[in-house]
Order: C-alpha cells, then sequence, then structure tokens
C-alpha cells in the first residue's frame, strides 16, 4: 500500500509498505477521506516525532477485521478517534482526558491507504457512522469534538457575545457552534477570503484583525466579548483578545503563539474584572460522540467547509494550500481516490 512520509512542510516522500494485516482484536480500515489539520502543519509540534504518517481526521471503511473482533464487520463504515484515554485515571475522573496517563495506543496516520487499528482504539476509540453521515463528513468529526470541548469549558451559551479570533477551518467551526448555541458572533481575521466565508456561515461582525478591533467595537456599539477564542497564532491577536474581554468573561487558547514567544497578562486588571484564561487542547469521548450528532442532524453543517480534494500523490499540493491558507479551507487527501 502507498503511505506518505511527512519529513517537515516541504518535504513529504511517498512510500510503498506491505500492506499491514490484523491480527486478533485489530481491524483494517481503507482510509477514504482524510483532512489536513492546521495542526498538522504546526513544524515545532510535529518535528519532533518526523518522519511520520501524519493525518488524523479520518472517513474510513473496514476491509478486514481480525479473530475475536465482534463490533465491527468488512464494509462498516467508521470514525477512529487518534487515541482514547483510559476514563479511569485521575486526570479521566476529572474530565481531563487529553491529558490521560495511560493511553496505549496512537492510530496510526491517515495518509495512508490503509491503516491497520489496534485492539485498544477498536474497542473504545472506533465510531460506526450513522449511515446519512458522508465519509467526508467524518472528517470534521475530530475537530468539531476539539470546538465542542473548548466552549463547554469556556462557557458558550444562549445570549453571550463570542469573539473568535482567526477564521481557519477551527475558527470557522467556532463561529458555526456559537451561533447555533444563538450566540453573537465577532471573527477577525487579516485575510479577507477567510473573513468573507466567516460572515457567509453566520458571523454578525467580521473586522479586519489589522483593524484596531476594541475600539471597533466601542464605536459599534457592540462592546466586550463574555468569551473570546483564540484560533490565531500571532501574539497580537492575543493583545486584541486582552482588550476585547469582558469583566466576568473568558479567553480561550485554542490556538497558542508557539515555542519561545511568552505572552503577557494583565493579571491586576483581570483580578478586579474576574476574567478567566483557560487552554483548551484536543477533546475526549463525549465531545466526540456529541461532534457526530451536531453533524449528522445537519446542527453543523460542515461540507460547505471542503475547498480542495487530492489524492495521495499530490498531497504536498494539500500542503501547500494549507501553509499558504489564503485559498482554501478544508483541504481533504483521499488516499483511494483513482
Ligand atoms: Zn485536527
Ligand atoms: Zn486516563
Amino acid at each position: 500500500m502507498k503511505v506518505s512520509y511527512w519529513h517537515n512542510n516541504r518535504d513529504i516522500r511517498i512510500e510503498e509498505v506491505p500492506t499491514p494485516r490484523p491480527g486478533p482484536g485489530e481491524i483494517l480500515v481503507k482510509v477514504i477521506s482524510c483532512g489536513i489539520c492546521g495542526s498538522d502543519i504546526v513544524e515545532w509540534y510535529r518535528l519532533p516525532r518526523a518522519p511520520l504518517i501524519q493525518g488524523h481526521e479520518i472517513g474510513a471503511q473496514v476491509v478486514a477485521a481480525g479473530d475475536s473482533v465482534t463490533k465491527f464487520k468488512p464494509g462498516d463504515r467508521v470514525f477512529v478517534a487518534p487515541k482514547v484515554p483510559c476514563m479511569e485515571c485521575s486526570y479521566c475522573k476529572e474530565g481531563h482526558y487529553p491529558q490521560c496517563s495511560e493511553v496505549k495506543d496512537r492510530l496510526p496516520g491517515g495518509f495512508a491507504e490503509y491503516i491497520l487499528v489496534p485492539e485498544s482504539l477498536v474497542d473504545k476509540g472506533a465510531y460506526l457512522l450513522p449511515e446519512t453521515l458522508t465519509y467526508d463528513q467524518s472528517t470534521f468529526i475530530e475537530p468539531l469534538a476539539c470546538v465542542v470541548r473548548a466552549q463547554r469549558l469556556a462557557g458558550v451559551r444562549e445570549g453571550r457575545t463570542v469573539f473568535v479570533a482567526g477564521c481557519g477551518m477551527s475558527g470557522l467551526l467556532h463561529v458555526k457552534l456559537a451561533k447555533s448555541r444563538k450566540c453573537r458572533v465577532i471573527a477577525t481575521d487579516i485575510n479577507q477570503y477567510r473573513l468573507a466565508f466567516a460572515k457567509r456561515v453566520g458571523a454578525d461582525i467580521t473586522i479586519d484583525a489589522a483593524e484596531d478591533v476594541s475600539r471597533r467595537l466601542a464605536e459599534e456599539n457592540i462592546g466586550k466579548a463574555g468569551i473570546v477564542i483564540l484560533c490565531a497564532s500571532a501574539l497580537s491577536a492575543v493583545e486584541q483578545a486582552w482588550k476585547c474581554v469582558d469583566k466576568g468573561g473568558a479567553v480561550v487558547f485554542f490556538a497558542v503563539p508557539g515555542p519561545g514567544k511568552d505572552v503577557t497578562v494583565p493579571i491586576n486588571d483581570f483580578w478586579t474584572k474576574e476574567i478567566r484564561i483557560l487552554t483548551s487542547y484536543y477533546c475526549g469521548p463525549p465531545d466526540i460522540e456529541e461532534a457526530i450528532k451536531l453533524i449528522e442532524s445537519g446542527e453543523i453543517e460542515v461540507e460547505d467547509m471542503i475547498t480542495h480534494r487530492f489524492g495521495l500523490e499530490d498531497i504536498a499540493k494539500g500542503f501547500d494550500l494549507v501553509l499558504d491558507g489564503t485559498r482554501s479551507i478544508k483541504v481533504i487527501i483521499g488516499p483511494n481516490d483513482p
């Protein structure tokens, strides 16, 4: 089978490797669709494990099941989480699933024709796709689950004003989810293409991030935002977040500036205003289940965000587009496309 090894953003190599056979408890799945995630191109985050087969946003079909597998059979359409928490350690018990200290296996990457799914993931990390959910929609399950989790931690609910800084794929999912929760949504980006997209998918107010955003909000009588969600890594976005968050509000670091870029927090001001600063990283099983329901019910439309699809041989073109960021929203790789 063909797989793609990512060495860095400019060096992705297609290689031929033996197609694995499922042992007891394992399944072999054929990858039909796999999304390129914004985190796939973050070199400081990915390079320590390179070369690696990336791709954790999959829609796949079971082609073979090992002995003792009763949950799945060939032909089943599935999403498989990149890893599963144990649900029993102290972190899991507190709901900090991404911090689980007992994670056994990681799903091999989806930028490959097939994936051998380890037993622990077959048991607890693989989900049968509802009949109406397509393979392409399946690629949004994991990113939407991360968004669901962040908004839950932040306390996004009806009537709140939510400011989403950065309108890449995750930012747009934040806009959509906050709108479906009947919030007023402000979105910013430096790129007009993304900003127009945010407007189209429901943002009430879109502002060029190069502007003085807090002043614009004051001028337009919007005031401050109860929740600011940072989906951009620019330090200037953090500064805007500090200025735009309301008393009693929260700033969520969904994206971070990167190593060596520390942020200065106006903590004295925040103390008296009771402003919370939170981080949200990855997702847990309840978030995945909720994301599947949101997509299946049509409450969150996702296919309108797909702008490009490439076969595995052209994966480098896909990475280039995501790196550029100005002409694409969601890029999907179809490793088995003709
Ligand atoms: Zn992702
Ligand atoms: Zn655990």
